[in-house]
């Protein structure tokens, strides 16, 4: 089995206390690559130690949307700079926007303006550094797409992760050559597989975004192996055999991410 994982937060303190049994486990399950979005300074310091202790973990650097709002622009302008510096990174993530009020997100979208800002910076750092970004899009999938619409990013600089946003927006990502990386859970929401059926094979990435979204009920805590169940479900939507179905989301993969 080729598993691979381009959404995952494995520097988050839910792993703390077992995270080499955990990669051991998952490597031995059939996972290949992890990409370790960053979500903030400390996280991006965190998953780039992690990228060096563990092959299979590969960095993505970014600024979680609410949290880029929340931050001082001088401290928000440094990380950028920072992150410009990194050799070594394969992607720009996590980014975004998130308008959906809740408790990760106290003020939902009233620093919109502010979001937009900072995305627009790390859109340009992308395009800079020629990586794909990995963009959140959670309630503001419409402004994301028209963000990186005007931007000179190629299509194979951008992944959607977790995209929720309506049918015409979906096939708007798939026109535009974009790639959509599904989380295990298309085993029980049907708007993601609607999203499988429509996208050609070669715009599909799987994810987890472990810690959070496990295919399990009776397992809280997610981990990157557990897209196997994701995979089966694609491979049925799409009619092809699981194997067949991960070899063909690896190469995916490698095309837009191998680069080390
Ligand atoms: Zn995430």
């Amino acid at each position: 089995m080729y598993i691979v994982d381009v959404h995952a937060h494995l520097d988050f303190e839910e792993y703390d206390k077992d995270l080499d049994r955990v990669i051991g486990e998952n490597q031995s399950s059939g996972v290949k690559a992890i990409i370790n979005n960053g979500v903030n300074p400390e996280s991006n310091r965190k998953v780039l130690e992690l990228a060096k202790k563990y092959d299979v973990i590969k960095p993505a650097l970014g600024f979680y949307p609410v949290w880029a709002a929340q931050a001082k622009e001088e401290a928000f302008d440094a990380e950028v700079e920072f992150i410009s510096k990194q050799e070594k990174i394969v992607a720009i993530g996590e980014v975004g926007l998130d308008y959906i009020k809740g408790d990760d997100n106290p003020h939902g979208d009233k620093y919109k303006n502010e979001m937009k800002a900072c995305f627009e910076k790390l859109i340009r750092l992308a395009e800079k550094k020629r990586l794909p970004m990995i963009c959140h899009s959670r309630r503001a999938e419409q402004d994301v797409i028209e963000m990186l619409e005007s931007s000179s990013l190629k299509p194979n600089q951008v992944v959607m992760h977790c995209f929720m946003g309506r049918q015409h927006l979906v096939k708007r990502i798939i026109d535009k050559g974009w790639s959509m990386s599904i989380p295990c859970i298309v085993t029980r929401l049907q708007q993601l597989q609607e999203n499988v059926a429509m996208a050609p094979m070669n715009q599909l990435l799987t994810e987890t975004d472990s810690p959070y979204m496990s295919p399990h009920i009776d397992i809280k805590r997610n981990e990157p192996r557990f897209i196997i169940e994701g995979l089966k479900k694609i491979a049925e939507i799409k009619k092809l055999d699981i194997d067949e179905t991960s070899k063909m989301i690896y190469m995916n993969y490698q095309n837009l991410f191998n680069r080390f």
